[in-house]
């Protein structure tokens, strides 16, 4: 029997590509014989004209014609084939470091050859060595068109590409998916026209153009590829809201107690993220909203808001962080607001003793808690809810998109709303996230004051000790965060307790407290508390609390090797100062010499305050694959199409991708199919 794969429609099976070849093409992306059309040149050579051997440059490739003279196997140090070649205008020697005994063979004196390849200098005149070879039988026209240049992989050769490329072309019908008003509106030329062009293009094409990717042939295949992508993102809000939710209308009970108790008004961009939820809440389909804000904007209240209109209408609502400090923190704050309207609270972690574990997992199913708190174990499979009406999801690029769809299996279809301090740049929430719907938080919570960033070689440490003493002494705390280490959570640890040992002997009139991933989570609690407590002056962590983490006194922020941490990461832990009245710093402490890369994003945070900015700035440096993370998985990356730079392809794209919906069904499936082929069925989160 066939793997499931095999039997696929558009399989390469029809084609009779042998496995091996079949297993190269699949490296290169390649599953069908309709993607070849895709397949699109890097470069290009040109074979379309002779250059006699007297006029041979040095340096660019060029096709030449001539006749064998002469072949021989000669050993200088080692064997090699070294034949003249001659065309009447002048004599170049061609030579091979490693041949086959066929092409000593075929190679012989009077052979017609044609050769394509770099020319240098050599003792005898024009030299190539290892030219691409062709023998000549016959009558062989020159070719009419640029030959193509594809990306591939070990073991398929540009021939072997070039002809099942060449097949495709002539095998599929390569058939229009623009309706012709719409391609003369946004002036972009034919699908086959510029495909054929870009695969083959004449003799006189506009090289630079073309390698440059910004002929107009190149401008259609990008805009199709972002058109596929907002199609598919469409399809999927579509299907979503064909979903059935329960409406979770406002009844302003719960709320209405919570906001008249809170100590602080919410700021209009609060109540304004709030509106869009509650409204979205009362429909009958599932949510799916990404709030979005600063750090520090104030996210944690809507979501209280949020979770009461979900129990006003008697359902059920599960709040997930991805840490455990912060689930923690979480807990303390919703229970804080939450016990006075008598709205039950589960508190579901890792950490938990068996027996705590159970009564908790009971309360969850009973529907007796009304709310569950806790990190990712809400996510496994014993934890069963009643009526599950709402999942909150914090700093949810986090999280896996598969750990978000075990999330939703938990209820019928519970609405979803997800909350993240990371930005996302304009260009990627039109892409990636377009099947999202999305609010923004983008205003600060009055009386901050804006945290200042230092940058200070870590030859300077004395300075900093100063600092850090100075703030403590006048009753302000502090964070010291420990350098990163990558991929090793046992260094990290031993770094974590060589960094609080030396700290506290800088600091011996200090209270210094501890905090990193490998603490049992009661005593992450208890450090964290006595922080918050002021109790703890000085908090040495891991970028355990890079996070969530809230404590308004705290204004001064030390990151050792701040060099080695990632833009977002650093973003988010000074987003940790600056939350209360006091002017707060963030001092970035690194060691020279510094990578460009690192001198990059060091300049980049020490000149941006706005995390909108920073993000776009990561998304220039990083590229999408890597801003994506864990989003990534599932959404096909786009190929050919640069989010920032074509910009106004994208525009373009979205703008008539609703259109095109609607108007031509038909055409928005074909033009699916060619793009994402099955791959856009995969797409359910
Ligand atoms: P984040 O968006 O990073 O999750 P939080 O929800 O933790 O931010 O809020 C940061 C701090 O601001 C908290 O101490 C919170 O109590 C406070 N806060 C939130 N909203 C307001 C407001 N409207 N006015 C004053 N303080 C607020
Ligand atoms: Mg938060």
């Amino acid at each position: 029997m066939k793997a499931e794969g095999a039997t696929r429609n558009g399989d390469l099976d029809p084609w009779g590509v042998p496995p091996a070849v079949a297993a190269r093409l699949k490296k290169l992306g390649l599953h069908a014989p309709a993607e070849l059309v895709l397949h699109l040149p890097l470069r290009y050579e040109d074979e379309t004209r002779l250059t006699p051997i007297r006029e041979v440059p040095l340096g660019p490739s060029v096709l030449v014609e001539g006749t064998i003279a002469d072949a021989q196997v000669q050993y200088r140090g080692r064997r090699m084939l070294v034949c003249q070649v001659e065309d009447g205008s002048g004599t170049l020697v061609m030579r091979f470091l490693n041949f086959y005994p066929s092409q000593v063979k075929a190679y012989a004196p009077g052979a017609r050859v044609r050769l394509f390849g770099e020319a240098r200098l050599g003792l005898f005149g024009p030299e190539m060595v290892h030219p691409r070879v062709r023998v000549l039988r016959g009558e062989t026209p020159l070719p009419e068109t640029l030959t193509p240049v594809y990306p591939t992989t070990a073991g398929l050769s540009q021939d072997a590409l070039r002809r099942l490329v060449e097949r495709a072309l002539a095998e599929f019908p390569l058939t229009e998916s623009l309706p012709a008003e719409l391609r003369a509106r946004l002036k972009l030329p034919g699908f086959r026209e510029s495909v054929l062009h870009l695969h083959n293009p004449p003799p006189k094409a506009k090289l630079e153009l073309l390698e440059g990717r910004s002929h107009p042939a190149w401008r259609r295949i990008k805009f199709d590829e972002l058109l596929a992508q907002q199609l598919s993102m469409r399809l999927h809000y579509q299907r979503r809201r064909a979903r059935a939710a329960p409406a979770l209308p406002p009844h302003h009970g719960l709320t209405r107690a919570l906001l008249d108790r809170l100590l602080f008004p919410l700021t209009r961009a609060q109540r304004r993220a709030y509106g869009e939820i509650s409204r979205d809440l009362s429909e009958s389909h599932p949510m799916q909203r990404l709030l979005q804000g600063d750090v520090g904007s104030g996210k944690t209240i809507v979501a209280a808001l949020a979770a009461l209109q979900a129990a006003e209408n008697g359902c059920q609502c599960a709040i997930m962080a991805p840490t455990e400090i912060l689930a923690e923190q979480h807990h303390l704050k919703f229970s804080a607001w939450f016990a006075p309207l008598d709205v039950p609270i589960a508190w579901i972690a890792g950490g938990l003793r068996k027996k705590e574990r159970e009564a908790a997992l009971k309360r969850v199913a009973s529907g007796e808690a009304t709310v569950a708190i806790g990190t990712h174990a809400l996510f496994q499979e014993e934890v069963k809810f009643r009526n599950l009406g709402l999942a909150i999801i914090d700093e949810q690029h986090r999280f896996g998109v598969h750990q978000r769809l075990a999330l939703r299996q938990k209820g019928d279809s519970p609405h979803q709303l997800m909350m993240s301090a990371t930005p996302i740049p304009r260009t990627l929430s039109m892409s990636y996230y377009a099947d999202l719907d999305v609010s923004v938080i983008d205003e600060m919570p009055p009386g901050r004051t804006p945290v200042t960033t230092k940058l200070i070689a870590d030859s300077r440490r004395d300075e900093v000790i100063a600092r850090v003493r100075d703030a403590c002494v006048a009753g302000r705390q502090a964070y010291w965060v420990c350098p990163l280490i990558e991929d090793s959570e046992a260094l990290q640890l031993k770094t974590a307790l060589a960094t609080f040992d030396t700290v506290r002997q800088t600091f011996p009139d200090l209270r210094v407290g501890l905090v990193h991933g490998r603490l049992p989570s009661e005593e992450k609690a208890a450090v964290m508390g006595r922080f918050k407590a002021g109790e703890i002056q000085l908090l040495v962590a891991t970028t355990v609390i890079e996070v969530g983490v809230d404590v308004p006194n705290a204004s001064l922020m030390v990151i050792e090797h701040a060099e080695r941490m990632g833009l977002a990461q650093l973003h988010q832990l000074r987003g940790r100062v600056g939350r209360g009245a006091e002017a707060s710093a963030c001092i970035l402490m690194y060691a020279n010499p510094l990578s460009d890369a690192a001198r990059e994003r060091l300049k980049i945070i020490f000149e941006n305050s706005d995390g909108f900015e920073v993000a776009r700035r990561d998304l220039m440096l990083r590229g999408p694959g890597e801003f994506l993370g864990a989003r990534q998985s599932g959404v096909p990356l786009l190929r050919f199409a640069d989010l920032e730079a074509d910009r106004d392809l994208l525009e373009a794209a979205r703008e008539v991708a609703a259109q095109i919906l609607e108007r031509h069904p038909e055409a928005a499936r074909a033009h699916l199919e060619r793009w994402l082929g099955e791959r856009h069925r995969l797409l359910r989160v």
